[in-house]
């Protein structure tokens, strides 16, 4: 018998948990449902009612993979959901381990796709003032491409706290009094969005914090995409800014001043999340409240990169290990030991580079006392790289050096062997200069001391070709893609 399951387009997570509790409990295979999405009604029958005193468990990685996936915009979620639900329960624990699993894959990337779109939001969301019977009423209009205004709107709770504000977005609106966080059906987009004052603040801010040296027409677009640009006001200046970069370089003479007035609205109309060093803690932050893979559970902490936040050199190792875990701090442990003297000799203070993984969580066995490294799948590198794309993003490094396999896989999208690519300069797809070299622990696992000189001296030689390479010409570098 074939049943009909019908979902709003924007279900949530709690919806899908009761129409899996009433399938389940009657033992109802994802081949007998037909998922209709919408409105249009289904020509099958409704499901039963669930079997009194059935209580659905989940494992906890699937409950938390879940709540990402439900705000994704494709329709087929649903299924899928309900396939590696039914698979979970039916023979195959590990499902979610099974990184190969093409729905296991596909929601994956589902979740990540989520993670990034909530990541905009928080940085694109511009409030314009509006005069209410009450006071000051700050008005956003926003377009997320995912049902994320649920989960992004607590961040601007936090950061917004005492202004009275509204968030519409097409799929609903989001409203906060100073108590209490409401949400509400869509408004229509409003015809006009403008603050004298706040647009100014927001373009003046612009203006201040706009390096000419460091624009990459690619990566602004990368990180503040075009659809964004028409709701936020410093988006205007933007062309005339690029166009001016390249004789500001030359001169550095007509950095703009910024009226102290607009600076101290600056300082009390907005926190300066924008500022690079800023937006980098921010997202450090929100990586620590990170649970978007079954990683987060037997792990200390999040370990996230770390560094200078203009450092225009970045290293990306694997995972965190046994030390780094504990620690809270990227390759502080033998293999950072290795990294270190290495970097030395290779003439790099390591003061002035960016250190981070590819995976921001302690990937291990326990076996006794101790906790042995295992390496992370691909759906957990895929999960975690929308962190290392956001590092990246905001730090916009010359060169990003991968260490190892695992990283090069993260920055690349696809296995690179490491023997056949390091030693030479290649692009990554998002248009950065790379390189790639073995991970310091590789070193450490080599058996006789004769042949860990050797691979040393390689891994130094590396690094010293990647301290070259930043003090070249970019144009003067021969680059093949990645
Ligand atoms: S490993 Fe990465 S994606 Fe997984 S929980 Fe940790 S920070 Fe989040």
């Amino acid at each position: 018998m074939m049943y009909g399951v019908h979902f709003t387009d924007d279900a949530d997570g709690e919806a899908f948990r009761s129409m899996a509790r009433c399938a389940l409990s009657h033992a109802i295979s994802p081949q007998e449902l037909t998922f209709v999405v919408g409105r249009s009604p289904s020509l099958f029958a409704p499901l039963p009612a669930p079997e009194p005193g059935y209580a659905m468990t989940a494992p906890r990685a699937y409950l938390e993979l879940l709540q990402d996936v439900i705000c994704h915009r494709a329709e087929d979620r649903f299924p899928l959901l309900y396939d590696v639900l039914w698979r979970l329960k039916h023979g195959e624990p590990e499902l979610l381990s099974r990184a190969s699993d093409p729905a296991v894959s596909k929601l994956s990337s589902y979740a990540g796709a989520v993670h990034r779109d909530i990541h905009k939001m928080h940085a694109f969301v511009r409030f314009h003032r509006r005069q209410s019977g009450s006071g000051d009423l700050y008005f956003a209009w926003f377009e997320p491409q995912h049902f994320v205004l649920r989960r992004a709107a607590p961040f601007f709770v936090d950061r917004f706290a005492s202004m009275n504000w509204i968030i519409a977005t097409p799929d609903g609106t989001a409203s906060w009094d100073g108590r209490e966080l409401a949400f509400g059906p869509a408004l229509p987009k409003p015809e006009k969005l403008e603050d004298e004052v706040l647009g100014e603040v927001w373009q003046t801010y612009y203006r201040t914090i706009f390096n000419p040296a460091r624009v990459n027409p690619q990566m602004m677009t990368r990180e503040m995409p075009k659809k964004y640009w028409r709701n936020l006001p410093e988006a205007a200046l933007i062309p005339g800014l690029v166009a001016k970069a390249q004789r500001r370089i030359e001169t550095m003479d007509d950095m703009p001043d910024v009226p102290p007035r607009f600076a101290e609205k600056i300082a009390l109309q907005r926190k300066p999340e924008m500022a690079p060093a800023d937006a980098l803690a921010a997202l450090r932050a929100e990586a620590a409240r990170c649970r978007a893979c079954p990683l987060h559970r037997p792990a200390t902490q999040t370990v996230f990169g770390e560094g200078p936040v203009d450092a225009r050199l970045v290293f990306v190792g694997e995972q965190p290990g046994d030390s780094e875990d504990i620690a809270g701090r990227p390759f502080v442990g033998p293999a950072g030991q290795v990294f270190d003297r290495a970097l030395s000799d290779a003439g790099i203070d390591r003061a002035g580079v960016y250190v981070t993984n590819a995976v921001k969580h302690f990937k291990f066995e326990p076996r006794g006392k101790r906790r042995i490294h295992s390496k992370p799948d691909i759906s957990e590198v895929r999960i975690c790289g929308s962190w290392l794309t956001q590092e990246l993003d905001l730090l916009n490094p010359d060169l990003v050096v991968a260490l190892g396999a695992t990283a090069a896989h993260a920055l690349s999208g696809r296995n690179m062997a490491v023997t056949k690519t390091r030693g030479a300069e290649l692009k990554w797809p998002d248009g950065r200069r790379g390189l790639v070299t073995v991970h310091p622990s590789f070193l450490l696992r080599l058996p006789d001391k004769g042949a860990q000189e050797t691979e040393y001296a390689k891994f130094v030689h590396d690094l010293k070709l990647a301290a070259f390479l930043i003090g070249s010409k970019r144009e003067s570098v021969h680059a093949k893609a990645a």
